[in-house]
């Protein structure tokens, strides 16, 4: 079994850092930062974020696994006591642990330029917004106009990006074993000139959408964490991808209970 880390770099994260790899000595596991199995993030969601687009060219043979320093993450659902645990979990054979991973989906961003295409892979989301102006833009759902659209930007996340900055934006939370993708709005333009949809739309996979900017236009891009600005862009294709992300569940954790505990908090009332 060979694994890897990636810590948010806080003086927390360290120290379970040096605690893990003293750990994994023990069990017979093995340091590997070119080809690991496991992949270790400890620290928040944003860790797991910088661990993902680390490995994204391996997608297809390793796992990732997430240990929380601070809040309870929706990636790092591991407590920073049941390390341990978790290290023995993880030095079983993989065939072991075969069982214990979801697959959860993954965006899929094809840039498009007069000269070029490139494809992007993102977990959370990808943003496009404009940077001088308003964004106009058009918005084709497989390949037919939906809408001009105007105002700040779009988000389109990912369902495991749903409960981020899709949420943020009144976005719907969506269950990541629903593969899909949703288009939700960042503050349109809407009066008796301008319409949008105004809700968010949720389009299952085997659909796409287009983005067409203005021509020459500069725009400020995310993909998860990722920040670029690009003025070269003709049109923007988003779909779900091929590819997914596997997670190692060594414990159920329902993804409805995240939610609870992330945005509620506290144990639900009886007392009406
Ligand atoms: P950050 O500023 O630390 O992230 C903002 C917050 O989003 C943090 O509390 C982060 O948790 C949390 N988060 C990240 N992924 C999440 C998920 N899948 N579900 C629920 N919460 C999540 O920056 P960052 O850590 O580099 O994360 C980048 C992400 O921030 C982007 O992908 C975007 O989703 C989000 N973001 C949100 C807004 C907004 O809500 N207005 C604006 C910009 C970006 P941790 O503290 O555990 O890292
Ligand atoms: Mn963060």
């Amino acid at each position: 079994m060979k694994y890897f880390i990636i810590n948010r770099g806080d003086g927390v994260s360290l120290a379970l850092h040096e605690r893990f790899t003293r750990l994994a000595d023990q069990l017979g596991l093995t340091l590997d930062e070119e080809a690991p199995d496991t992949v270790l993030s400890i620290g928040g969601d944003g860790t797991m974020l910088q661990a993902f687009h680390k490995y994204k060219d391996q997608l297809d043979r390793l796992a990732f696994v997430g240990l929380h320093t601070g809040r309870l993450g929706f990636f790092a659902d591991w407590k920073p006591e049941e390390l341990e645990t978790m290290a023995r979990v993880m030095a079983r054979p993989l065939e072991e642990n075969a069982n214990r991973m979801v697959e959860y989906p993954l965006l899929s961003i094809e840039l498009r330029t007069k000269t070029s295409q490139e494809i992007h892979l993102a977990l959370n989301e990808f943003t496009i917004k404009g940077i001088e102006e308003t964004m106009v833009a058009q918005l084709d759902v497989n390949d037919v106009i939906f809408e001009t659209f105007r105002g700040d930007g779009i988000c389109i996340s990912s369902p495991s990006g749903s409960t981020a900055y899709n949420k943020s934006l009144g976005g719907a939370v969506i269950h990541p074993s629903i593969p899909c993708l949703q288009i939700t709005e960042i503050a349109s333009i809407n009066n008796r000139v301008f319409r949008t949809v105004g809700s968010s739309l949720v389009l299952p996979k085997h659909h796409h959408c287009d983005i067409y900017p203005q021509a020459d236009k500069r725009m400020m891009l995310s993909l998860d964490h990722l920040g670029l600005q690009r003025s070269d862009l003709i049109s923007i294709r988003v779909s779900v991808a091929k590819e997914t992300i596997r997670f190692a569940r060594y414990r159920p954790y329902p993804f409805w209970s995240r939610v609870q505990r992330a945005f509620i908090g506290q144990e639900p009332t009886t007392d009406f």
